[in-house]
């Protein structure tokens, strides 16, 4: 992806002008302009300046540090949550999903990078000491794309050391690139997981500026479970648009064709779902998008999603076409509410669930 030719400008925490991280990433970016701030203010009020402060402040990347970084995922009120944890290392992304909610979240957001990560290594040794009696799952795509500035940090190194030799904590890199060349330098380890959203090629195509192909993603995959790593996928956010079940047909197909079932940890399913606020921006940024031309509820949570039958509907399909390849306990749903969960989980004639939930820690 190369993210170092759209960077045009560092900005430099002076507080981290020494820090043999930042000369690092610095010497990958010759020729790109540097200036020294006190904080992120004037980075701010430069993008707010901008006719699109959400597209240029992913051409900007602010080298700083950070006081904390483990939190648990705030999921949505209401909904069943996975118990996720997650580490915020990068925050933004270059990559620009027209169905991205951080350009709601993170507007006059710099492309982020904290380089204190002693800092966060003592915090994660302390988590494992607190959490040491529970399994977890933690991972660095929350805010941002996990492998997308990869190139640049080598964070992605950096956490697999931190994560060796700790088989009760699963670490998950979750990507829509196909940067994987540094992780293939490294022995694997069965708690670390690489995964990758994926989406129909036509919303890929349409609607994941910057983001790699899903050939290219699923080539990654299997380069990725060729060498040891297990792997995971996200179905999210999952569009309905006219074609929509024969797309997903084809995604699930071809996963399939290309990667084992054991190799697989787990598998999310989400359908479209964003605040209202989100849409003003989405649609003076991607005005060609036809995503939001749909029926829409508000839900319990303020959020708007698709109605609630066709939620469940959605959900069914998926859930055959993995069915199809003994994959159907691999499947959860993220952010979803108690009822729809309810339908999504079949019970045969015993009244044994059929569908699993693939985490025996919330089981
Ligand atoms: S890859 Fe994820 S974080 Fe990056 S723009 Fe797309 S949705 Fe947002």
């Amino acid at each position: 992806m190369m993210t170092r030719n759209w960077i045009k400008k560092v900005f430099l925490d002076r507080k981290v002008e020494k820090s043999p991280q930042v000369k690092k990433i610095l010497d990958k970016l010759i020729g790109v302009p540097v200036e020294v701030v006190d904080g992120e203010e004037k980075i701010k009020l430069e993008l707010r300046l901008s006719s699109d402060s959400v597209g240029e402040s992913k051409k900007i990347l602010f080298l700083t540090e950070q006081k904390a970084f483990i939190r648990p995922c705030p999921c949505t009120p209401g909904c069943v949550g996975c118990g996720y944890w997650t580490i915020d290392l990068d925050i933004n992304c270059p990559l620009d999903c027209s169905y991205c909610i951080l350009q709601r979240y993170l507007e006059e957001q710099p492309l982020t990078v904290s380089v204190n990560r002693e800092a966060l290594k003592n915090e994660l040794e302390l988590f494992f000491e607190q959490k040491r009696t529970r399994l977890l799952r933690i991972g660095t795509g929350e805010l941002g794309d996990s492998l997308a500035l990869d190139e640049l940090t080598e964070n992605s190194l950096f956490l697999v050391e931190l994560f060796r030799k700790k088989p009760s904590y699963f670490l998950e890199l979750k990507t829509k690139t196909a940067e994987i060349e540094l992780l293939l330098k490294i022995r694997p380890e069965p708690n670390i997981v690489l995964a990758w959203s994926l989406n129909t090629e036509k919303m890929v195509h349409s609607e994941e500026r910057g983001a790699a192909s899903l050939e290219d993603r699923l080539t990654a995959a299997t380069r990725a479970v060729n060498h040891g790593y297990r792997v995971a996928f996200h179905f999210d956010p999952i569009i309905h648009y006219p074609g929509w079940l024969e797309g997903y047909e084809r995604v699930v197909e071809k996963l399939f064709g290309r990667i084992p079932v054991e190799a697989i940890a787990w598998v999310s399913l989400g359908t479209l779902r964003f605040p209202s606020d989100l849409l003003t921006v989405a649609r003076r940024r991607f005005p060609e998008s036809t995503i939001y031309e749909h029926e829409f509820v508000r839900s319990w949570e303020g959020k708007f999603r698709y109605p609630r039958p066709l939620r469940i509907k959605i959900y069914s399909e998926l859930r055959r076409m993995f069915s199809d390849f003994r994959a159907e306990n691999k499947l959860y749903l993220c952010m979803e509410s108690s009822a729809v969960w309810a339908a999504f989980l079949e019970k045969n004639k015993r009244g044994r669930l059929i569908s699993a939930f693939p985490f025996p820690w919330l089981s």
